[in-house]
């Protein structure tokens, strides 16, 4: 009897109760696959990660005693596609049965049922036990209604699981929210905490994924690797974090500066997404410096949001609407990226810093995403769908079912605005607010027209004035609309005929 347990590239969860013990009847089966590097063009520190993080896991299962089949890239059996290594490895094994984690991917999931239906052997599909909640529990919280809110989801989480509430239910410190509270910009002052993260030489892997002519783009720096790898790993940057930045986290979340990209953010999305780590000891971590007074309330609840909260939902928004969610476009926008997605090379500071620390680090914190790449996105109109390619290719973080929801759904307000209560969407006055970039760019920061005048003012606008019978009744943008409403015909003819040169010519920007 032999069974076979498929473990995926993010489910390196070494706590699983699958490995509680080895058992001389059970083989784990590990792949490396051009399925999985070629689905979009990714970093190519995302390849690297992904891989290392993989072998690691391997080598740990065998240290334990656990029996490992690892096919790696290069492995001449490797015939590079899930279902038919499958084939290849239940026959070589002798598999009596099969067994695979729920996948968290549509792409994989339905790869796998289809699998299923099929194989050769019996197949059990096994949870992964990595969530708060379960996959269906935002639709069986939210339903038919037409507009699905974190907060509500969020709350509702907290009482669940007894997080940041009293006896009774009501919220630590009073309020549910401290957002108000979290919009800080940083000028410098507290400094950055040195970059906690571990240190890796992967030159020969990277050799070897550029061997095979796997097709990838930003910096590998394959020689000084800086992202954690495995579990020891990935709890040190956790216990780095709540005591260097975790006090500062809610004070400048949304702060950005060209000098600090990490700020006081965590750096642990890949950790967590490749279940390295659970939420539940992230989330416990966080408690424990609340109680240790380590942290100040604002802090605390503001990075619990973020992952009992906002990743949780997304996951949840991403199963109830998989797979139609993708094609959604609801402002119809249909323009390509511009090149400089792919270098950096604009005059427009706040793009250039964000797009060139992409590309360097595989990483940029939420408000770069969001409020800079994002926001220009959407006010230029590009089209969702690409742009939801390019995240998903870009980050380390990115698996799609949080990156999905994040860009179509929060940043391009694609689903009409099922997951976001309003477009995320703003001009030069936020971005300078929040960071350095328009003191030292090209273009002029308080101009709404002319040659130097900063792109986003005019976009901005005329995003708005264009889309004013979607988003005219939204009370969240009243005040742009009433400000609108007030200028001249000729003015707003002038901006609209600056955002069409700028739409035209977004490569030139
Ligand atoms: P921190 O700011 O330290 O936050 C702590 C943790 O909270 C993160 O590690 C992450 O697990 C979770 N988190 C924070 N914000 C979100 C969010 N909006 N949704 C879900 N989880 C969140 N996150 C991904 O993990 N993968 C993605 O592919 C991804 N794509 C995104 C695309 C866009 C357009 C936007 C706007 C956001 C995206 N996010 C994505 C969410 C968020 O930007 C990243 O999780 C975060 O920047 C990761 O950095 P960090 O670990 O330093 O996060
Ligand atoms: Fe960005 Fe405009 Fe500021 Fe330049 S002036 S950094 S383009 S917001």
């Amino acid at each position: 009897m032999t069974c076979v347990r498929l473990i995926l590239g993010d489910q390196l969860d070494a706590t699983h109760t699958w490995f509680s013990r080895p058992d001389a009847d059970v083989v784990y089966v590990m792949m490396e696959m051009r399925q999985e590097t070629d689905y979009v063009l990714h970093h190519a520190q995302k390849v690297i990660a992904f891989f290392a993080a993989m072998r690691r896991f391997a080598e740990l299962l065998q240290m334990r005693g656990h029996r490992v089949r690892y096919l790696t890239i290069d492995d001449a059996q490797n015939r590079q596609r899930l279902d038919d290594n499958l084939n290849v490895v239940l026959s070589e094994l002798g598999a009596t049965r099969f067994q695979y984690q729920v996948a968290d991917e549509y792409r994989l999931d339905a790869q796998l049922l289809d699998y299923a239906r099929s194989a050769p052997v019996p197949v059990d599909r096994i949870e992964s036990e990595h969530f708060f909640t379960h996959r269906g529990r935002v639709r069986e919280i939210f339903g038919s209604t037409r507009r699905w809110r974190l907060e509500q989801f969020y709350r509702r989480m907290r009482i669940e699981h007894e997080i940041l509430t009293d006896a009774d239910g009501r919220p630590t410190g009073g309020r549910w929210n401290f957002d108000a509270a979290n919009r800080k910009p940083w000028r410098g002052d507290p400094p950055e905490p040195p970059d906690a993260r571990p240190s890796h030489d992967h030159q020969t892997l990277w050799s070897t994924i550029q061997g095979g002519g796997i097709a990838t783009f930003g910096s590998p720096h394959a020689e000084r690797f800086r992202w954690p790898l495995d579990r020891e790993e990935s709890l040190k940057v956790l216990s780095q974090f709540v005591e260097h930045s975790l006090r500062y986290f809610g004070d400048f979340q949304d702060a950005m500066h060209s000098r600090a990209p990490r700020l006081f953010h965590s750096q642990l999305s890949f950790a967590l997404n490749t279940k390295m780590i659970h939420p539940r000891e992230v989330v416990s971590a966080a408690l424990d410096a609340l109680r240790a007074g380590q942290a100040p309330l604002n802090a605390v609840e503001g990075f619990v949001r973020q992952i009992l909260g906002w990743r949780e939902f997304v996951r949840g928004v991403y199963w109830a609407q998989m797979p139609a969610y993708a094609e959604n476009n609801f402002f119809e926008h249909r323009r390509p990226l511009p090149h400089w997605f792919w270098n950096g090379e604009t005059h427009m500071q706040c793009l250039h810093t964000c797009i060139t620390q992409s590309l360097d680090q595989a990483y940029a914190h939420h408000i770069q995403r969001l409020m800079i790449i994002g926001n220009f996105a959407l006010i230029a109109g590009l089209d969702p769908g690409e742009v939801h390619r390019w995240y998903l290719g870009i980050y380390i973080d990115a698996v799609e079912w949080v990156e999905m929801p994040n860009t179509l759904g929060l940043s391009q307000f694609a689903d009409g605005g099922l997951l976001a209560s309003k477009p995320y969407v703003a001009a030069s006055a936020y971005i300078h607010r929040m960071s350095d970039y328009c003191s030292r760019c090209a273009y002029k920061r308080a101009e709404l027209t002319g040659p130097r005048a900063c792109p986003f003012n005019s976009l901005y606008w005329s995003f708005l004035s264009q889309n004013r019978r979607r988003l005219g009744g939204n009370p969240r943008l009243a005040l742009a609309y009433k400000l609108m409403g007030a200028w001249s015909s000729e003015r707003l003819q002038s901006i609209e005929g600056q955002a069409d040169r700028i739409r035209n010519h977004l490569d030139d920007l």
